[in-house]
């Protein structure tokens, strides 16, 4: 349960467990297969084994060493690595993982070489760029060029499938008609290798609209999810549909209060820099009460995405160490010692879960 110590990341096995159940039966009723991303909460294992306890058919990360830490601790789901490998861990994305994401025939030849070495097969999912302007071939003669050679010589390689990424750099929306590409260009390898692919993995959370919806293209089979199961807040907060079946509290950021004082909402003297080099504007809104907590940008990163959990308090900003509330309009009264909680979100989660400085605690 932890030692009380503070700053915590609170984490509710429970609740993501309801999550990734709720998640995979709509995924089960569609015929997709889900591959749980836990690069979001770095890897935590206690995540992860609700992955596996839940019957995902793959762990997946964008880090090898995360994957490892799974391995090493006893969880036995076959592990995607999802981030395109880099030439030089061909050999240790062989040695702990069992399928990667690629886009590049030499790093598919370094790892075919690698299987060989160790006397492993490894599967590959060859990328398909369809305008997000990430990872993948841009070229479909390329892509099926790949595919080809992968199939046909690369022999300590299995081909499994295709797959795409939408919606991270160039924030290309997952349509059916992108998703419809997809499919087109798994079914023109399928004709030249004269077999059919086992994957066809349409994306990840920005992809689950299209099973909401009911027009996800039937020939795509898999989805690489981590921020709609783990906090499933954007496609409620930026899309605008009801997550409301899924919890956004699994996991809660909680820090103490160091001080309560009223102060001037406007700086007292000339406004240089702040702790970051920057010079800011400030707001007079008179004399308010005001917080201070023991956590901050070294903890999260980013204090504008933290949600408060009581009504009334908003963060006014922070440093290093400190963050800043406006506690004036709180429906409760606030004092030094008190615990305050907050949601994170995904830009936040990545740093609290990795922090030496944030005690995990699992409820
Ligand atoms: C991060 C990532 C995912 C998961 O993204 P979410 O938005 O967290 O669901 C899937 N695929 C790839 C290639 C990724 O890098």
């Amino acid at each position: 349960m932890g030692s009380g110590r503070y700053p915590g990341l609170a984490v509710d096995l429970g609740k993501l467990r309801h999550n990734i159940d709720m998640v995979k039966r709509a995924c089960d009723d569609n015929g997709v297969e889900i591959a749980g991303v836990i690069k979001g909460c770095t890897g935590l294992t206690e995540c992860a084994r609700q992955f596996a306890e839940a019957g995902c058919r793959f762990i997946a990360s964008s880090r090898l060493e995360q994957l490892e830490h799974l391995r090493e601790n006893g969880i036995a789901t076959p592990l995607m690595m999802i981030r395109v490998p880099m030439l030089s861990e061909a050999a240790d994305v062989v040695r702990i993982t069992d399928i990667s994401l690629n886009s590049e025939i030499e790093v598919l030849r370094a790892l075919n070489e690698e299987a060989g070495k160790q006397d492993r097969k490894h599967q590959v999912i060859l990328m398909a760029d369809l305008g997000d302007l990430r990872e993948g071939f841009w070229d479909r003669e390329e892509i099926t060029e790949a595919a080809l050679i992968t199939e046909r010589e690369l022999q300590n390689l299995e081909l499994a499938g295709v797959g795409t990424n939408l919606g991270c750099y160039g924030a290309v929306a997952a349509t059916a008609e992108k998703l419809n590409e997809l499919v087109a260009c798994a079914e023109d390898i399928e004709s030249r290798i004269g077999r059919k692919l086992e994957f066809i993995s349409g994306g990840a959370t920005s992809s689950l609209p299209r099973i909401l919806e009911g027009d996800l293209p039937p020939r795509i089979n898999m989805l690489r999810l981590g921020e709609g199961i783990l906090l499933a807040a954007d496609l409620q907060e930026l899309w605008g549909y009801d997550m409301s079946f899924l919890h956004k509290d699994v996991f809660t950021l909680r820090a103490e209060v160091i001080e309560v004082k009223d102060k001037p909402s406007h700086p007292v003297g000339e406004i240089m820099f702040d702790a970051f080099g920057n010079r800011p504007v400030y707001e007079d809104r008179g004399i308010r009460k005001r917080a201070l907590i023991a956590v901050g940008k070294v903890d999260y990163a980013f204090c504008e995405d933290l949600v408060p959990a009581d009504k009334g308090v908003v963060v006014l900003g922070a440093s290093s160490d400190h963050t800043i509330l406006d506690i004036q309009d709180a429906e409760r009264d606030i004092k030094v010692g008190d615990i305050l909680e907050f949601r994170p979100h995904y830009s936040n989660l990545v740093y609290l879960s990795s922090s030496p400085n944030v005690e995990i605690v699992y409820i």
